[in-house]
């Protein structure tokens, strides 16, 4: 296994244009492991000048650069290359991931990295399966339809799976012919620039991904609001997806918005109870609960819910929290300080707000932004911490007595992401499937992904459809061809 020695961590600079530049105002930021709080390195500061020349640089590379004119098969090939480096270099890009988000090497390792490459390899196989369609109209014509990349897409993602949003996002958008600027998040920028010199290495054109690190306010406000910016996918906070939109909507560019999730975990009497507490603990632990869709509102069947919340402590109690780097690590640090702070908040709300603390509630170690895993009980969903996305390891459990009761509060949310339900009653579990209100519902399981399956929200919680076949839809646009076949 790699150990931080292994790699060496340069000063990350902005990809423009198929070169590494410093930013024009040459300022600089830190990025820091929050395991330990140290500076891991600097990396240049792009804001909205830098933005420009990204831009700049993509519309050159689409308009007259060979990446949409690339035989499309050949697109596939830099895809797949891409997903080759990817594995080649899969210990380096997963230690990378742990070093600057805090996550536990066996997750990176095992979920993020292979996700990462699953999805390359995906889009690579629908470069050259897209295709519009022949129309019988009526009269004398014949039509067609030609289905053809968006333009620039301004790419912003968040911190929290670094690596694996940038691949949600690059992977489709290339595949469709697109060119890219990427904004990564302030917090974890070192895998998204990794991933630039892998492209690159893969022989993708010059211009046609260029990212630019850079803080939200900056750098992001000016690649949401740009004029020549055909089209901005988010993943982050609803309240920044808000000031996007507005932001979009000066040139009327094509926003998908994949946002926050207060998901419901409901576990029903009739469920095989181990299972479901392993699917609630990884629901809410897994990533330092750290996941837009985390099962946060764990709803639990009145008749079970002693020895549930008794099993479920227990594992949480046990479970190890610490150094990230280490394999046997369960549950990593919080990404920042300014998180970790917000969540420690969150817990002492829920105790202002009667919910009974039954594990956790405080930091871990006195280095590091480490919570112990944390489970309130009694939580009534009307309280903040059943209806504010706490994005961290607190979970609100709420206890139930009713199938038609439970979705409704179920529901009783602004949020719509996912949802799951235990039961091993399977008339029960497709008519809850088809109540919830929710972008995902899992059945006797959590948190699973494949590049092939759509995911995304309802409600708050954004729309537009990444992954899977879903994800071509909003990054190409259609156009109809009318010919004349009469006299
Ligand atoms: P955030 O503000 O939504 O950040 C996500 C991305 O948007 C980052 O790249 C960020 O840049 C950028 N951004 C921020 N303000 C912007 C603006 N005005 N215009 C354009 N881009 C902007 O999220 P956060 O502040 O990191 O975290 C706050 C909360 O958001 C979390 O506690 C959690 O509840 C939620 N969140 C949800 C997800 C999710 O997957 N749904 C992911 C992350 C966070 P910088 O980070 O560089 O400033
Ligand atoms: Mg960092």
């Amino acid at each position: 296994m790699m150990t931080k020695n292994d790699v060496k961590i340069k000063p990350g600079k902005l990809f423009i244009n198929g070169r590494w530049v410093d930013s024009v105002s040459g300022k600089t930021f830190d990025t820091l492991n929050p395991a330990t709080e140290d500076v891991i390195t600097s990396v240049a500061e792009g804001d909205s000048t830098d933005i420009d020349l990204a831009v700049t640089a993509a519309r050159e590379a689409f308009e007259n650069g060979p990446w949409e004119k690339t035989d499309a098969r050949d697109r596939s090939r830099i895809l797949l290359k891409i997903a080759g480096l990817i594995e080649r270099n899969k210990d380096e890009l997963a230690l990378l991931d742990t070093l600057d988000n805090g996550k536990p090497i066996n997750e990176t390792t095992k979920a993020d990295i292979p996700l990462v490459i699953d999805c390359f390899l995906y889009y690579a196989g629908w470069a050259d399966k897209i295709h519009g369609e022949t129309i019988p109209v009526r009269g004398e014509f014949f039509n067609y339809t030609l289905r053809e990349p968006v333009g620039v897409v301004g790419q912003i993602i968040p911190w929290n799976f670094p690596l694996l949003m940038a691949a949600w996002k690059i992977a489709p958008a290339l595949a469709c012919g697109n060119t890219i600027v990427l904004k990564p998040a302030e917090q974890t920028p070192l895998t998204a620039l990794r991933l630039g010199e892998i492209c690159h290495e893969a022989g993708l054109p010059d211009g046609v991904l260029n990212i630019v690190p850079g803080y939200g306010p900056t750098a992001g406000a000016a690649l949401a609001g740009h004029m020549d910016v055909d089209k901005i996918a988010f993943t982050g906070s609803s309240a920044t997806g808000r000031i996007i939109m507005q932001a979009a909507s000066k040139n009327l560019k094509r926003i998908s918005l994949e946002l926050g999730g207060k998901s419901p975990n409901i576990v029903f009497a009739d469920s095989d109870i181990d299972s479901a507490v392993d699917g609630a603990m990884t629901g809410i632990f897994f990533n330092q609960g750290e996941v837009c869709c985390a099962g946060s509102r764990l709803f639990i069947e009145k008749s079970i819910h002693g020895e549930f919340v008794d099993k479920l402590s227990n594992k949480a109690a046990s479970m190890r929290v610490g150094n990230p780097e280490d394999t046997g690590t369960q549950m990593g640090a919080q990404v920042s300080k300014e998180q970790f702070d917000k969540i420690l908040g969150y817990i002492d709300t829920g105790k202002q707000e009667g919910a009974k603390l039954v594990t956790g509630g405080e930091r871990c170690g006195e280095k590091g932004y480490f919570i112990r895993p944390t489970i309130f009980d009694a939580v009534d969903n009307n309280m903040k911490i059943a209806k504010e996305e706490i994005f961290g390891p607190v979970v609100s459990a709420i206890t139930f007595d009713d199938v038609d009761e439970v979705v409704r509060q179920g529901n009783l949310s602004v949020y719509g992401l996912a949802a799951a339900i235990w039961t091993m009653d399977i008339k029960k579990a497709h008519r809850l499937a088809r109540e919830l209100k929710a972008g995902t519902v899992w059945i006797n399981a959590y948190n699973a992904f494949d590049a092939a399956s759509p995911f995304g929200g309802f409600k708050q919680s954004g729309f537009g459809r990444e992954l899977g076949v879903h994800a071509l839809e909003s990054y190409t646009q259609i156009k109809s061809v009318w010919i004349n076949l009469g006299s």
